[in-house]
């Protein structure tokens, strides 16, 4: 289209904002908006399915697109859920709860497949279980029971004049404004009860809650973390300040009331930021670590360390990675981006050494601590870049049978690609949490003499958008 045909195209667009329309729904964006068509035009509709006819009253109107509020719908997907949050119109922490679970399932793989022909340029089998030409993508793994299967809970503290004072929920959607939330579906019970039965607390203590806008108070946040595997609780309170006043009565009330509960840690911020932790964490109870453990592996986890918050899919994740690392015992694997050595320490139990590498100091520190727990000796942790580490291995002798690679959603660096090319591994593991990043980096694998195997995607985040992927990769010519 030539510009003038697009500057035609922006005076004549079919709609206008306020309107009230009739859209036909035609598919499904990245963010799971419904994308409507009204005379040609397209009007991304949140809450909309695909096939369904909707009508809309539009919002937002740009060149090219625009978007608009669902009001009803006239004709319904046969996929279509009720969905059983109270509160999930406002809060946009999920986007899919409106749609079946088995059809969230077909929609993630085939956001897959279509990142890896459209970015990746590859050839998908049409078939994954064929074993025909091209790429095996398989059904995505979802949940048996896809509710309540987070382990950790971030929640915002405010004070609202109208709600009689403290609350703590979420942010409603596209805002800062805290809304009081008793119960998020997708969260372990645990940490509901948590968090409301410190909520209550700490009204009747009067602790005060902090105001984003005046940079005043001092409750800012309560993040719990809950073991699914020992039923452990952490609780930190993120406050602008150290001095907590009735602190002691706070914790005995806590450790009362949340019986599960075996650490209590301060984390002080005093920024204007809308990050949630500072710098200093505190332990004010107990111990400063819980313990779980996936697929027998013990991991002790701190206040501010990472780590998955879907146990129950992060042992299916790291055993598909196992399985294409197809390791005998005598292989040595780089597990680049190791973060607390998760998957390292997986690894581990059936190569002969794995070194892991990772950005983040405390990270490390976590790993090295965790194999140690775990009485596991064959794997060393080292702090730095990935691109940079592996190479100054590679110089010390160091020759990598099977690298494993999990990047943050940007993707792998180029230069990271390039040391796996000086490496030459006879197979990567690519354990990505981005698509189109996948693809792209695949393309590029691909290029440098590395073959797309196969593909299992995992539904690691239920009734959101997200989907993580392993990938299993192997050198031309082995
Ligand atoms: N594999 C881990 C963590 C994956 S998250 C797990 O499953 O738990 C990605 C990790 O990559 C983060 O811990 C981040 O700190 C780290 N990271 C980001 N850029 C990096 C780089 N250039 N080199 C090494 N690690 C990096």
């Amino acid at each position: 289209m030539t510009r003038k045909q697009r500057n035609e195209r922006m005076i004549t667009a079919p709609v206008a904002v306020h309107d009230i329309v009739t859209a036909d729904v035609v598919g499904l964006a990245h963010e799971g908006e419904g994308v409507g068509r009204v005379k040609g035009f397209t009007l991304f509709i949140p809450g909309a399915l695909p096939g369904e006819r909707v009508r809309a009253r539009v919002s937002e109107v740009k060149k090219q697109f625009g978007r608009a509020d669902l009001l009803t719908v006239e004709q319904a997907s046969p996929d279509r859920a009720a969905p059983p949050c109270p509160i999930y119109e406002a809060c946009g922490g999920c986007q899919l709860q409106h749609m079946r679970y088995d059809a969230q399932l077909v929609w993630k793989r085939k956001m897959v497949v279509d990142a890896l022909e459209r970015i990746g340029k590859l050839q998908v089998a049409s078939s994954a279980e064929s074993g025909g030409q091209g790429v095996a993508v398989h059904d995505v793994i979802g949940m048996d029971e896809p509710w309540r299967y987070r382990n950790k809970a971030q929640v915002p503290i405010g004070f609202d004049v109208e709600e009689g004072g403290l609350v703590g929920g979420f942010y409603a959607i596209g805002s800062h404004r805290i809304i009081d939330m008793d119960a998020c579906l997708i969260q372990h019970e645990r940490n509901d009860s948590a968090v409301r039965r410190v909520k209550e607390i700490a009204r009747e203590l009067g602790i005060e809650a902090y105001d984003e806008k005046s940079h005043t108070g001092l409750l800012r946040h309560v993040v719990v973390k809950t073991s699914f595997s020992t039923g452990e609780v952490m609780l930190v309170l993120v406050t602008t300040e150290r001095g907590i006043p009735k602190q002691n009565e706070l914790v005995r009330r806590i450790v009362e009331s949340v019986p599960e509960t075996v650490s209590i840690m301060q984390n002080v911020n005093e920024e204007r930021t809308r990050a949630v932790f500072g710098r200093e964490t505190e332990t004010l109870w107990g111990r400063d670590v819980i313990f779980d453990s996936i697929g027998g592996i013990r991991f002790a986890i701190s206040a501010r360390s990472f780590y998955q918050v879907n146990p129950k899919q992060t042992e299916v994740l790291y055993r598909t990675a196992l399985d294409y690392a197809a390791l005998t015992g005598e292989e040595t694997v780089i597990d680049a981006y190791c973060g607390i050595g998760t998957i390292s320490l997986f690894l581990a139990q059936r190569a002969r050494h794995v070194y892991g590498v990772e950005l983040v100091r405390d990270a490390v520190e976590d790993a090295r601590a965790n194999a140690a727990l775990n009485g596991i000796e064959n794997a060393d942790f080292t702090v730095g870049r990935a691109e940079a580490v592996i190479p100054a291995w590679r110089a010390e002798g160091i020759a990598a049978d099977v690298i494993v690679v999990d990047p943050p959603r940007k993707g792998c660096d180029a230069a990271l690609l390039d040391t796996l090319f000086a490496m030459q591994p006879k197979r990567i593991v690519y354990v990505s949490c981005n698509p189109s990043t996948l693809a792209r980096d695949l393309r590029i694998l691909e290029d440098g003499g590395f073959r797309t195997v196969e593909v299992q995607p995992v539904d690691m985040f239920p009734h959101t958008v997200h989907v993580e992927c392993v990938i299993g990769m192997q050198r031309i010519n082995t």
